[in-house]
């Protein structure tokens, strides 16, 4: 079995992050950067799978600036066998965009299982794994708490719904988005890192896709969010249940 694993180069989720003065977006220069969380946890899924046996190839799949190497170096480090970079000087491509070229790159690498994060935690889309899924036909669960593979090549899945855990069962090829209790990511270890070099990364430049990529959406303005009040600290519980009865009135 083969695994595409989507990764994206985010803001790491460590850091403040501060609007632009003409409020056109956030700073991204001298910012940290690292793969968005939700997509460590599906690359750990499909390292884990692998050392079970359960797939032969993972294939890390980032499409971005030529800093994205950087994420996919990531992703290899933690165990992918070799990165593709679709490589574009948009910054903020959307995720119609970004599903088309994963479709193009599922119709020539053929994986079983195409596995994404849930969102990515700058634009907090949560669009791109049901947009592939929709495009290639596929089967697709997201937000995944659990998946098993059985021996009928079927995946179940199970997933975090409001009354509780649904599992579901779906055929591959198929596509999983990853919710944050599915596991917790590895790190990687240094001689990883310095195998991880000599992984091959397949550099392929957007235009050659052929495929309209202009973005849809205009952002009108981005702005920090309000400033909260500080708080404060109560002697003991006695006097916080009276604020809370007289003051805040919510009890
Ligand atoms: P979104 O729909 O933007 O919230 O993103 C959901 C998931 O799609 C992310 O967690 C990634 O796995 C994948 N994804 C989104 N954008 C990209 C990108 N530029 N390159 C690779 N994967 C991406």
């Amino acid at each position: 079995m083969k695994a595409l694993v989507c990764v994206k180069r985010v803001i790491d989720y460590n850091v403040k992050i501060r609007v632009k003065a003409d409020k056109t977006g956030v700073e991204t220069e001298n910012v940290k950067m690292s793969m968005n969380p939700f997509d460590e946890i599906a690359v750990e899924e499909a390292v884990r799978m692998k050392e079970k046996g359960l797939i032969d190839e993972i294939i890390v799949l980032s499409i971005g600036t030529d800093k994205s190497q950087e994420t996919i170096r990531s992703g290899l480090a933690m165990g992918g066998d070799r990165g593709i970079l679709v490589k574009t000087d948009n910054e903020q491509i959307e995720p119609l965009n970004v599903g088309k070229i994963i479709q193009t790159i599922c119709k020539k690498e053929s994986p079983d299982m195409v596995i994404l994060g849930k969102q990515a935690i700058d634009d907090d889309c949560n669009q791109t794994g049901q947009i592939v899924a929709t495009l290639l036909g596929y089967p697709q669960a997201t937000f995944a708490s659990e998946v098993k593979k059985n021996d009928d090549n079927t995946i179940d899945v199970t997933r975090e719904v409001d009354g509780g855990l649904e599992t579901i069962r779906i055929a591959i090829p198929c596509v999983i988005t990853t919710d944050l209790r599915l596991n917790e990511p590895r790190y990687a270890s240094l001689p990883n890192i310095m195998k991880a070099k000599q992984k091959k990364i397949e550099v392929v430049e957007i235009q050659t896709f052929g495929i309209d990529i202009k973005n849809r959406l205009d952002i009108l303005e981005v702005n920090e969010p309000p400033e909260r009040k500080p708080g404060i600290k109560v002697q003991d519980v006695e006097s916080l249940v009276n604020k809370l009865k007289n003051e805040a009135k919510i009890l």
